[in-house]
């Protein structure tokens, strides 16, 4: 188990001496890079919340009928809003639509609006023992519509309850959203602190420094890959995807010329296809992006700070870019990352993606 409340400890210090001062706003925003912890930063915020007898330092007890119930994912006073296609539909998301709808349809990759005009019915009876809980991650993944519908639950929530919305994209939220929350920053671990959480959870992990260095610092994301990666039975199937993501990308990426784009993009659409598909999309073009970071760097003269391990490799294949291309680069795949979200031919755009990159070697005019 990860101490992600140590990890932010600052930002825990600092809700809880709000919370003894009664001066803890009802709607917090936690915000800060993906893959931090965030969410398990939340989830024992929560349990801290419902908690009957928490700890000195704030910290859920763990063993009082509430942690119980919390644990046991059946907490009355819980709600966890996240989209669908995110997990399996939870009691918590109830709706009244026949079971046939729920099969029928990709599920979501956004929240529904459905979920959060539940809420209302949920704040407004009474609580079963005092505070009540919702968490609404990715915060978000909420159009404006269904943002608008949360709102009404933001402005004036009877007293005890409390939103904790979670987000890595928080200038993506309504502005209106945003005034009604106090945002909590939350910012990557320092290297000394995810290294020795690394090493302590799994001493036999070859290198928590190439994960790291991979997911910018991103502690969780570098566990679940570095899990994936090595094969262990605990690793998530979307850390699995990913991770296979990353070794289709670099196994023809660092081939440069010699690489085989039209093999790639089949490679690659056999992993993204299904309902994550915009999300997992997204996420290569994301891997795509880092990739093309380094490159520049080594062209620049600098050392590759995404896959520093393959260094040499990178120095070969800069020597043969075209620098056009390359200048161009970047903005194709801004594009590319804002068309993930809409239907599209997965394989004809995997295809443009990666001739546009073997492109990179062509010899200027
Ligand atoms: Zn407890």
């Amino acid at each position: 188990m990860i101490d992600w409340v140590g990890l932010h400890s600052n930002a825990w210090a600092q809700i809880q001496a709000d919370l003894a001062r009664d001066r803890l706003s009802h709607a917090l925003l936690l915000a800060g890079p993906a893959g931090i912890g965030k969410l398990d930063f939340a989830e024992s915020l929560a349990a801290s919340l419902l908690c009957d007898q928490p700890q000195p330092d704030g910290r859920a007890c763990g063993h009082c009928t509430s942690c119980t119930w919390h644990a046991s994912g059946n907490h009355p006073d819980f709600r966890r809003v996240r989209p669908e296609a995110f997990e399996e539909l939870s009691p918590d998301a109830e709706t009244d639509k026949p079971a046939s709808a729920k099969t029928d349809r990709k599920k979501s990759e956004q929240i529904r609006i459905d979920q959060v005009r539940g809420l209302e019915a949920f704040i407004q009876v009474g609580s079963h023992r005092g505070r009540r809980v919702i968490v609404i991650e990715p915060a978000e993944a909420m159009n404006e519509a269904t943002a608008n519908a949360l709102l009404k639950s933001l402005e004036e929530p009877p007293a005890g309850v409390h939103f904790l919305l979670v987000s890595h994209a928080a200038e993506r939220l309504l502005p209106t959203v945003r005034s009604r929350t106090r945002a909590v920053p939350l910012g990557v671990p320092s290297r000394p602190a995810a290294l020795q959480v690394f090493a302590a959870m799994t001493p036999s992990f070859k290198d928590g420094n190439l994960w790291l260095n991979r997911c910018a610092g991103a502690l969780r994301f570098a566990i679940d890959l570095a899990t994936a990666a090595e094969k262990r039975p605990e690793a998530s199937e979307d850390a699995i995807v990913e991770a296979s993501l990353i070794d289709a990308l670099l196994s023809q990426l660092m081939q440069g010329p010699r690489m085989d784009a039209l093999a790639l993009a089949k490679s690659c659409e056999a992993l993204v296809k299904g309902d994550l598909s915009g999300t997992r999309l997204a996420l290569l073009v994301d891997w795509l992006q880092r990739w093309a970071l380094d490159l520049q760097l080594v062209r620049l003269g600098a050392a590759p700070m995404v896959f520093p391990e393959h260094a040499a490799t990178f120095q070969k294949l800069a020597s043969g870019l075209n620098d056009d291309r390359l200048s161009h680069y970047p903005e194709g795949l801004l594009e590319a990352r804002r068309l993930c979200g809409h239907p599209l031919n997965i394989r004809l755009f995997l295809e443009s993606v990666f001739s546009r990159t073997l492109a990179l070697y062509e010899p200027s005019a």
